[in-house]
């Protein structure tokens, strides 16, 4: 870093709120209005606060404001959704230092089993024929946000400021200016701004960065249940006339259901009786599960493909649902994130290593050009899953049989399919590898020798 780099022309600050999962704010205010940091991140959700974590080896002042306190139960990212965790994504959360707070309430899924409802073309994929422990695992969100929550209190040169809003930012010279709205407004300079602020991003808007957004008419109604024969670790996705279903494994006995369905057959999922909608998901598994016993709270989420028109704008980097937003049908979005995060995580460490700028032009833009295939694909991938398998045409629904089939009867194209899925066929971060990220030789947090507390 350049001596004049913003985050080091500041005092030492104070921690934050200690107890960031416990439902309350997460801020300490105690250090003047204006503060500059090395990286501004605003939108703490599961891809803001995951690059915050992948960067807190580096000697980088790194501020997150998220709009909704960790811990709320009204915080948008940390729901009471699930997540599936592939392989590669388990990796990078070990090599950050979260696995540990996550595995205690991660089910390992190691059978995945694919059929169509009423057609005889199926396929499964083994963990054991990949070699691994697990294809992936079940994680709850809320878990993953306590894990990140945790983890980022901890690191002395990392202020997390929720609730906080970012309202507005501007580029001056070799930085951008923020203004945050929290319990009172302040301006935050920083050399780098990460948008990664969801779906409906504002900085997005406010940079006048144009994204593409495709509407697939339908919602994902999800819900935990419990069903009658459990199959341990094995995780189902069923495509029937009524839309794709998928039961993921939590724990021995409960499942996550995540139904997709078109505008209509989703407001009637959501208006059934609790009886009425075990019944409809049971038959929609045709008896494999045994009867659905329970089923808990249903919610609704509107699905559409997002993908802003460039990633990059001056001295901002937008990443997670703000750049790219899928179907969860292939369960890809969040995982194809925290590969951005990874890859991001890389180019900053060079930056910070090389004593040079993180907001430098050169580095960014190779950043995204090396991160463009593997959106590309995963994302035309998913689109396409989510439009077979929407497809009730004869000549579609035959040709997705005899894919499932093939499938089955080809394990190399088996085991292409699960790499995939596993989030280990793009070039891979040294996060993914394994390999501890440092600012390129130097010794971590190194710069801020002094700095053992945060920063407004
Ligand atoms: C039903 C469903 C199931 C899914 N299942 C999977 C799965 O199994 N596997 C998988 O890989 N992916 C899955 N996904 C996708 C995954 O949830 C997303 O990829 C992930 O949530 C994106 O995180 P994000 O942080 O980019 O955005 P978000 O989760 O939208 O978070 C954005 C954050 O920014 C904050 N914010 C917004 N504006 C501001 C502002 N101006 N200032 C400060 N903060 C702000 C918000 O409060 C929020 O916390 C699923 C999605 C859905 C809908």
């Amino acid at each position: 870093m350049k001596t004049a780099a913003p985050g080091r022309q500041r005092q030492a600050g104070r921690s934050a709120d200690p107890s960031p999962g416990g439902g309350g704010r997460n801020r300490k205010e105690n250090r003047p209005a204006s503060a500059a940091q090395d990286v501004l991140i605003a939108g703490g959700g599961m891809v803001g606060a995951s690059l915050a974590a992948a960067l807190a080896p580096l000697p980088l002042q790194i501020a997150v404001v998220e709009a909704v306190a960790f811990g709320s139960r009204s915080q948008p990212s940390y729901d009471d959704r699930i997540t599936a965790v592939s392989w590669g994504s388990r990796r990078i959360f070990e090599s950050i230092g979260l696995w540990p707070q996550i595995a205690p309430e991660a089910t390992p899924i190691q059978h995945i089993h694919v059929s169509d409802r009423g057609h005889p073309g199926m396929t499964r994929l083994h963990a054991e024929e990949m070699g691994v422990t697990a294809l992936g695992y079940v994680v709850p969100n809320r878990v993953i946000g306590r894990a990140l929550a945790g983890f980022l209190a901890q690191q002395p040169h990392i202020t997390l400021l929720a609730p906080a809003k970012l309202t507005a930012v501007q580029t001056q010279g070799d930085g951008v200016v923020a203004s945050v709205a929290g319990e009172r407004v302040r301006t935050l300079q920083a050399r780098l701004l990460v948008a990664a602020d969801g779906a409906n991003s504002q900085i997005r808007a406010q940079l006048g960065i144009a994204a593409r957004t495709w509407d697939y008419g339908q919602s994902a109604v999800i819900c935990n249940v419990s069903v009658e024969r459990p199959q341990a670790h094995t995780a189902f996705e069923r495509f029937t006339a009524n839309g794709p279903l998928a039961l993921l494994p939590m724990g021995e006995d409960r499942y996550a259901l995540i139904w997709t369905a078109a505008g209509q057959r989703a407001q009637a999922l959501l208006a059934m009786s609790d009886a009425e909608f075990l019944e409809a998901a049971a038959a929609a598994f045709n008896g494999r599960c045994g009867k659905f016993l329970k089923a808990g709270k249903r919610h609704a989420y509107p699905l559409s493909l997002v993908r802003a028109d460039t990633q990059l704008r001056g001295r901002v980097v937008v990443v997670g649902n703000a750049a790219h937003s899928l179907h969860p049908i292939a369960g890809q979005g969040f995982n194809l994130s925290l590969r951005d995060v990874a890859a991001l995580a890389d180019t900053l460490a060079e930056s910070a290593g090389s004593g040079g700028d993180v907001g430098e032009q050169q580095r960014l833009a190779a950043y995204v050009r090396a991160r463009r295939r593997d959106q590309t694909g995963t994302t035309l991938f998913t689109d396409f899953l989510t439009r077979v398998f929407s497809n009730p045409l004869l000549p579609v629904v035959w040709a997705r049989n005899a894919g499932l089939l093939a499938l089955e009867l080809l394990p190399p194209v088996r085991q292409l399919l699960a790499r995939h899925s596993m989030g280990l066929t793009s070039r891979m971060s040294r996060l993914a590898r394994g390999a501890p990220l440092t600012a390129g030789n130097g010794v971590p947090g190194s710069l801020h020798p002094h700095n053992h507390g945060r920063v407004e």
